[in-house]
């Protein structure tokens, strides 16, 4: 069977990949399966760079078709924030939660979106990023307990749950990471095949 790593070791993620590969005769690999694998400076100036700079590098390290996602919350209160510093933002999820709400503050306009971008590689060489939004509104209070994130605090438009509050799968129908890996997954089908990957 064809495999592909993804470049990351956060277990959440992993899943949520493996849930949208879930039909596809492929096998998803991550870093964790290669414990050397060096850590990435992610020192790009935006989601596209910084995916493009660890599926290249897992490509190479792996010996392997490599994707990789870079993603983040932009806030249109704080003209973009946090942005590609979204993991950066504060030490912890919760962390990041309180600091976020207490920056929205008494701030009406609550608009924001996740953004992902999926690079994919081969021998080093990016071939292609793809991008994927949804968009939503930040609640008052964190709200539920599943995710990862600042998914407690996002709420899609059009729906009356946070991420946290949706279900795994529902998440997956209208994630950013969803919208932008099943554009991902249609250039593999079509291109990366014909690789012999
Ligand atoms: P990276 O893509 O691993 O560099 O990190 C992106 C950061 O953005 C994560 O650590 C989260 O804080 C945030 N983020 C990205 N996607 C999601 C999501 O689906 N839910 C909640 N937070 C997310």
């Amino acid at each position: 069977m064809a495999h592909i790593v993804v470049a990351t070791k956060n277990a959440h993620k992993v899943e949520e990949f493996r849930r949208l590969l879930a039909d596809q005769d492929v096998e998803l690999l991550s870093l964790a399966d290669f414990p050397g694998a060096p850590d990435v400076e992610e020192n790009g100036k935006n989601f596209a760079e910084n995916a493009s700079l660890k599926a290249a590098a897992a490509s190479s390290y792996c010996d392997a078709a490599a994707f990789a996602d870079d993603s983040g919350l932009e806030v249109e209160a704080l003209d973009g924030r946090p942005g590609v510093y979204s993991s950066r933002y504060a030490p912890t999820d919760p962390e990041r939660i309180e600091k976020l709400l207490k920056e929205l503050d008494g701030v009406e306009n609550r608009r924001a979106r996740f953004v992902c971008a999926i690079a994919i590689a081969f021998n080093g060489e990016v071939l292609e990023v793809f991008e994927g939004e949804v968009k939503g509104t930040i609640t008052l209070a964190p709200r539920g307990k599943d995710g990862f994130g600042y998914d407690p605090v996002f709420l899609p438009d059009g729906y009356d749950k946070t991420f946290a509050e949706l279900t795994g799968e529902e998440k997956n129908k209208i994630s950013h990471r969803a919208n932008a890996f099943a554009k991902a997954l249609e250039f593999v089908e079509d291109t990366l095949s014909a690789l012999d990957f």
